[in-house]
């Protein structure tokens, strides 16, 4: 057998076909156009990458964009006075702070000075509460992403049994509350792994859907999962580079290894990562009718 390669790139282009339609009734209707912000403090090139390819996102939708870049010495107050600003301007709907931050500035301090309503990442704990209970919100972006590829893709997760492998704040614990609810890509029976669990295979071969969130290399093998798998595979490692230079990426799982023994699998690059995208401006195209 030979897993279905589930494409978060191809599932990323019809949602945005959708959202291109909604923002040109926002622009005839009532003249409003989406905008998002971006700030990059400090100069850390992962991040520099995932702010241009947000920035580029918003170009393709024709979301109003505005980046911010900010040196790595910036304190604490000079960003969280720029937030206030940014909360007021009726240009913008939607604040994203690019994490991690520098260590001299409180990163839950900085998530919690965003108006929950620009709050398009989905990471103040406003929204965090309302996800939690069901309530509409914005939905923190790779997990919203994640239940979108199990739904365009067909795969049933009433009943199932799901293993997330990671509880980090912006993957494994919302996606755990989510997929827990009665909702689509919802009603599963979860497990939560990470570096405590005692045995990890033994919960990765009870799996139905295993979600990988780990962020180390191809740390779950063939011999850790069952036939007929289903594998989400979130993790973006940087594991060398090409002799032009190009960056060799990997995820979580070994692919080459789990392929031939899942039922289906998302690629990397190519899977979660254009979901998490396309998720973003979602959120900043609810944002902008919020405003209405
Ligand atoms: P974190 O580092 O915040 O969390 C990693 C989690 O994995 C932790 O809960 C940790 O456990 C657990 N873990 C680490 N090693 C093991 C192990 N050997 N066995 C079991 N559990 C383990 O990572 P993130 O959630 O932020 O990101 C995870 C990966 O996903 C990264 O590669 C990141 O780059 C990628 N990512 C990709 C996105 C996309 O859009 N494609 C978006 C966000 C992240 P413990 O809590 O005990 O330390």
């Amino acid at each position: 057998m030979s897993a279905k390669i589930i494409s978060g790139t191809k599932i990323a282009g019809q949602i945005r076909e959708d959202l291109k339609k909604e923002i040109s009734e926002l622009k005839e209707k009532h003249g409003l156009i989406p905008g998002l912000v971006t700030i990059l403090v400090g100069d850390d090139p992962a991040s520099k990458i995932y702010v241009g390819q947000k920035e580029k996102a918003c170009e393709k939708l024709e979301i109003y964009s505005r980046r911010i870049d900010l040196p790595p010495e910036t304190t604490e107050s000079a960003l969280l006075s720029l937030i206030k600003e940014l909360n007021k301007d009726a240009k913008i709907h939607g604040i994203l702070v690019q994490l991690p931050l520098p260590k001299q500035i409180d990163q839950q301090r900085v998530i919690y000075a965003i108006d929950p309503s620009k709050d398009v990442d989905g990471f103040h704990p406003v929204n965090v509460g309302k996800m939690v209970v069901g309530e509409k919100s914005f939905l923190p972006c790779t997990p919203h992403g994640i239940l979108e590829l199990l739904v365009h893709s067909g795969i049933q997760t009433e009943g199932a049994e799901v293993v997330i492998v990671g509880r980090s704040n912006i993957v494994g614990k919302p996606l755990l509350n989510l997929m827990i609810q009665k909702r689509p890509a919802g009603n599963a029976t979860v497990t939560i792994c990470h570096t405590k669990t005692r045995d990890l295979s033994f919960h990765t071969k009870r799996a139905d859907i295993l979600i990988a969130a780990i962020g180390q290399p191809k740390a779950i093998t063939r011999d850790m999962v069952k036939d007929g798998v289903v594998v989400i595979d979130v993790g973006v490692n940087r594991i060398g580079k090409t002799p032009e230079g190009k960056l060799i990426l990997a995820g979580d799982v070994d692919f080459e290894g789990i392929k031939e023994k899942a039922a289906a699998i998302t690629p990397v690059p190519g899977g979660v990562g254009p979901m998490t995208i396309v998720m973003l401006m979602k959120n900043t195209v609810e944002a902008a009718k919020m405003s209405l």
